[in-house]
């Protein structure tokens, strides 16, 4: 399968440079130039499968370069019961109505664990494919759970070191220590003055300044992402929602092709979007509520079809969703307006700070998703009622 830039289809690549690369040449990010499909058929077959093996399935339709058994081999080692010694993901009832799927039981507590764990045996593969010789020196920009888990999974892999930005004030005191303490001799982190949004529009920056970089390549070293715009971080996320949706149907709370809603908790829109890309896929997922906190900057664009970063920006009790720029939300454009409407939005956020979508793209996003934002009152409202129905669904209470 090859992977194009979301921004004009001149450059072609297999998933194990894409992987490599992170960003496309253009600005833009890699998808697929097509996206795999399952049937009831396959779906039917993953409830049968281990979370491993079910990842290693799905996967496998997007690396095409990657063997079934190399898969299968990361993803064994990476969900299995040294980093989730519960399994890998498992659903829990709210009510009748609510599910949820807890994605929350890997080594470091974030659901990025889900893709982080197993991103840096997929980079590391590349290198291989690639016959690359130079050391990949990752860059991260965090505002709390991505930093820990990346550092986390990347931690003493060979030919690999990382460095992770965060905002100074930005992440909880927990994820602060969790990443000041983390252990491994390739890690580094590095707090800055400003928000998650100048965090990673310093990385975005580094990544594409050509000088630096052949400054770098002369040392033998190249630079790589871990944030959800690389695609090895993206994939891996679309395994949750097949497997989750059939766990549903084990569990007996739907029959095979009953339609399920989808609301994801949304900063940067990868996790919402491997949601969107499992439903293309023929997952028998109806609507995506897109859920943001009062940094609603989504919310306004499912509701009016106009993107614009320029407001206020609020630290709030979830600062995982507190970003004004949601980089893959250029994949869904992508998807739905074409490279070069993409190209032209991201120019105009770039250059004015809001852009506006066509009639025909706004139909297309009011198909498939619906956006909501939670005030920080309500939000502690609904943890406090979830609570007295006996659900816990803020690890970090435990700490406070
Ligand atoms: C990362 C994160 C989000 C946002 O996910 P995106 O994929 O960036 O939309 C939301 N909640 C928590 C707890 C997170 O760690």
């Amino acid at each position: 399968m090859n992977y194009v830039s979301t921004r004009g289809k001149n450059e072609k690549v297999f998933a194990a440079q894409a992987i490599k690369q992170g960003l496309a040449g253009n600005g833009g990010l890699f998808m697929p130039e097509e996206l795999p499909s399952l049937s009831f058929d396959d779906l039917s077959a993953v409830c049968g499968m281990s979370y491993p093996e079910a990842a290693a399935k799905i996967l496998s339709m997007f690396l095409t370069d990657y063997t079934y058994d190399e898969l299968l081999s990361d993803c064994e080692i990476a969900y299995g019961s040294a980093g989730f010694p519960d399994g890998a993901v498992n659903v829990a009832a709210l009510d009748e109505r609510i599910k949820i799927l807890e994605l929350w039981h890997g080594p470091t507590c974030a659901f990025k664990d889900m893709a982080l764990q197993i991103m840096p045996r997929l980079l590391s593969r590349a290198l291989t494919k690639t016959d690359e010789k130079r050391e990949a020196l990752i860059l991260v920009a965090t505002s709390g759970d991505t930093g820990k888990a990346a550092l986390e999974g990347y931690k003493n892999v060979p030919g690999i070191k990382i460095e992770v930005f965060y905002p100074e004030t930005g992440v909880s005191k927990i994820q602060k220590k969790q990443m000041a303490t983390q252990d491994g001799d390739n890690v580094r982190v590095c707090a800055i003055k400003g928000n998650f949004d100048d965090a990673q529009s310093g990385v975005k920056k580094i990544f594409s300044d050509s000088e630096f970089c052949e400054k770098l390549n002369e040392k033998g070293v190249f630079l790589s992402s871990a944030n959800s715009i690389n695609w090895g971080r993206l994939a891996p996320q679309i395994v949750y929602y097949v497997y989750g949706y059939c766990q549903m149907v084990k569990r007996g709370d739907i029959h095979m092709g009953d339609k399920i809603d989808v609301c994801v908790p949304t900063g940067n829109f990868g996790n919402i979007f491997a949601a969107f890309i499992a439903k293309k896929m023929g997952v028998p997922i109806d609507r995506l509520i897109c859920a943001s906190n009062s940094n609603n900057v989504l919310t306004d664009f499912l509701s009016t079809g106009t993107y614009n970063r320029l407001r206020e920006f609020h630290p709030t009790i979830s600062p995982s969703m507190d970003i004004l720029i949601s980089s893959n939300l250029e994949r869904l454009l992508y998807l739905m307006a074409g490279c070069e409407a993409t190209a032209e939005y991201m120019r105009e956020l770039n250059e004015k700070g809001s852009y506006t979508v066509s009639e025909s793209v706004k139909e297309k996003l009011d198909e498939h998703f619906k956006g909501y934002f939670c005030s920080e009152e309500n939000t502690k409202k609904t943890i406090k009622e979830a609570f007295a129905q006996g659900y816990l669904c803020d690890l970090s209470l435990i700490h406070i």
